[in-house]
């Protein structure tokens, strides 16, 4: 076991010059002592539940296997204990910390290799072989039984493993993407009845270790959770928002950070990166107040899905005057007998962010919906939704089969289905040209007046705050927006709009709102780097640790499900708290950091001027999404 001097966690886990100022909020949101870290050892960036996981382990709670209750796949067990020189038959009381069994990405392979052929467990292939191996231990047999799958890793609070860390996220509260507009869509009604969004996984496939799911539930509402129970998305929100103060991370939490910029220097103090970042006001602007962090280990956790693709230029025309639509409608009708209300909303995608936009406004107002049909090649993921587990994704694509088949669609809501269309012009008045193709091969156009678009056409993230060279050094090909979308890559994106040319905007929207908004690390730059499911997979396959010091967590890795975050943060936890070493207050002495450093310690907080560079149902279901990169 790994044993660290204690000054570190008598420290704080912020680490190097912590202050212990109760964080100040600007405008209630924002905690304004962010500037008193200018060093520590560890810089998570995003505050997605993958996040707030590892700052759970690097808090110094540690993961370990409990052989008295052995894990039902007996290879597994065997393996567990061997790789710490247990014998399965005279060793098995003895718990063994998970740490020690994953030093290296060898040890993984060595403990997982059998997974593939096993006959007594069914893994997924799809997820990386670490992450299924923490899935299966924190619930064997979830997908046989929810109700029989009892954790085999039990968590222990040390005082010795504790890491100097911060956790920065653009997100003003904890909970990285469930935290934003993007995954709300409308009103929810009462987290009882059924007219919330519900999430695709059951409640406990999203709980985080020491403070679960079920957990929030319980005290919310005094009673215990069916362990099939789906969420809505509200609650989940709020879970992870609550999360951080119930497992006692929050000092380590700075919501409301934008990460500019992350740059490699050359330091024999081991010091090697510098952390730009800026401050976000609750109006979701930057402001100008910047300030630069150095650390040890840098570890992204910032997604594949905070900004949605945005519309093809065809939308332009209607997008650029949306806000003055509304007026307009008015003037044309003084006694206002034609409101928004009445005139439809066209959504635009076959994928779940558009089924979300029609479901949360079915019964509000008419629906207008194009959509790409290909069951052979392209189906919608919304094909796999079985009727009663997911009743409105599967209400979804009934009607949207019922276009394409010509039939009056059996619900009593206002839905018009254009299968295959093709979105050939919007204009500022809301008219929009649509172009179809006749079974007898002839084109023929349609005209349509609507109130609002919505374009679904999928989620990417980015990763313009890496420095070039750092981009160049983990192996991220600066990926052009328009490279993203070519018919080999595209997946729900790929719909039949006219694509000629891409935006090249920064602008995503807030469903809230209504209003565009400008992502906060892409203003003003020329070089956007696109990310999505694969796009980091092979090099994490091989490592978690990208490049030395470097970790990739959470979707980043490809596993965009919670379920299969646990594994890149026990790895990643395992080795930034090995390679920890106590932070020194250059005050008390002249570390070598200060004396080698570009930045000096004695400065006050860094300001940044110009100095920036680019910048996932249970079961087979919800495996077949995340294999299908859906998730
Ligand atoms: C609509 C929708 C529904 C989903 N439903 C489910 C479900 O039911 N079950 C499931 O398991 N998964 C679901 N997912 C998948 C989702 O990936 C995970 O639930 C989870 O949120 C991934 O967590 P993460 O830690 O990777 O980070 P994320 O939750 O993706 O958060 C990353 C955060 O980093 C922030 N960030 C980005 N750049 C920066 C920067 N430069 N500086 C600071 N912060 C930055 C982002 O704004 C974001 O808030 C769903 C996804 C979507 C889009």
């Amino acid at each position: 076991m790994v044993k660290r001097d204690f000054e570190a966690a008598s420290m704080g886990s912020r680490g190097f010059k912590s202050k212990s100022a109760k964080a100040h909020m600007d405008n209630g949101a924002i905690p304004a002592n962010i500037s008193t870290v200018s060093k520590t050892d560890t810089v998570i960036i995003g505050n997605g539940p993958s996040a707030l996981a590892l700052s759970y382990l690097l808090h110094g709670n540690e993961p370990w296997y409990s052989p008295s209750e052995p894990h039902p796949d007996s290879v597994l067990h065997r393996k567990l204990l061997k790789k710490v020189g247990l014998s399965p038959l005279s060793d098995s009381q003895q718990d063994v910390r998970l740490y020690d069994v994953l030093r290296t990405p060898n040890d993984c392979d060595d403990i997982t290799c059998h997974f593939p052929a096993s006959v007594s467990m069914s893994y997924s292939t799809a997820a990386l072989p670490l992450n299924t191996l923490l899935d299966t231990l924190l619930r064997p047999l979830a997908d046989v039984d929810m109700e029989e799958s009892i954790s085999r890793v039990g968590w222990r609070k040390t005082n010795s493993d504790i890491v100097p860390h911060v956790i920065l996220g653009e997100e003003l509260k904890a909970g990285g993407q469930w935290a934003g507009d993007e995954v709300w869509f409308g009103d929810e009604d009462d987290e009882e009845s059924d007219n919330g969004l519900k999430t695709l996984s059951y409640a406990d496939l999203l709980s985080l270790p020491g403070y679960s799911l079920g957990d929030h539930y319980k005290q919310k509402y005094h009673k215990d959770m069916d362990p099939y129970y789906r969420p809505t998305r509200r609650l989940v929100a709020e879970y992870y928002a609550t999360y951080p103060r119930k497992v006692g991370i929050e000092d380590v939490l700075f919501p409301g950070t934008s990460v500019t910029n992350v740059e490699k220097i050359n330091d024999n103090s081991g010091f090697n990166f510098l952390v730009s970042i800026k401050l976000k006001s609750k109006s979701g602007s930057t402001s100008h107040e910047a300030h630069v962090i150095r650390c040890r280990n840098v570890v992204l956790g910032t997604g594949i899905f905070s900004h949605r693709i945005p519309p093809p230029p065809v939308f332009a025309p209607f997008f650029e005057s949306r806000l003055d639509t509304t007026e307009k409608l008015r003037d044309d009708n003084p006694e206002n007998t034609l409101t928004t209300g009445q005139l439809p909303l066209l959504v635009v995608g076959s994928g779940y962010t558009a089924a979300d936009a029609i479901l949360c406004n079915q019964g509000k107002r008419p629906i207008v919906h194009v959509y790409r049909w290909d069951p052979e090649e392209r189906p919608s993921p919304l094909r796999g939704c079985h009727p009663q587990a997911y009743p409105g994704y599967a209400g979804v694509y009934r009607q949207m089969k019922d276009a394409v088949l010509k039939k009056q669609s059996a619900t009593n809501e206002i839905y018009q289905g254009f299968p295959n269309a093709v979105v050939t012009e919007t204009r500022a008045d809301g008219t929009v040209k649509l172009s179809m193709k006749s079974e007898d091969g002839t084109f023929h156009e349609t005209f349509i007046r609507v109130a609002d678009i919505e374009v679904c056409i999928g989620r990417r993230g980015r990763l313009d705050y890496l420095a070039p060279a750092l981009c160049k050094e983990i192996g991220i090909k600066n990926i052009d927006y328009s490279n993203m979308e070519s018919p080999n890559n595209a997946r729900e994106s790929q719909l039949p709009l006219t694509l000629a040319r891409t935006v090249t905007s920064s602008r995503r929207y807030s469903t809230r709102s209504r209003k565009p908004m400008l992502h906060p690390t892409t203003s003003g730059t020329a070089g956007k780097v696109w990310v999505r499911y694969s796009s980091l997979r092979e090099r994490v396959e091989r490592n978690i640790e990208v490049t030395p010091n470097v970790f990739i967590i959470g979707s980043l890795t490809g596993d965009s499900l919670v379920r299969f975050a646990m594994g890149g943060c026990v790895y990643s936890a395992g080795r930034i708290i090995s390679n920890n070493v106590p932070i020194i207050d250059s005050s008390d002495s002249s570390t070598a950091a200060s004396e080698t450093s570009s930045i000096s310690e004695s400065e006050e907080p860094q300001k940044l001027f110009d100095g920036r560079y680019y910048s996932e149902m249970l079961g087979c279901f919800i495996l077949l999404l995340h294999s299908s990169g859906v998730f």
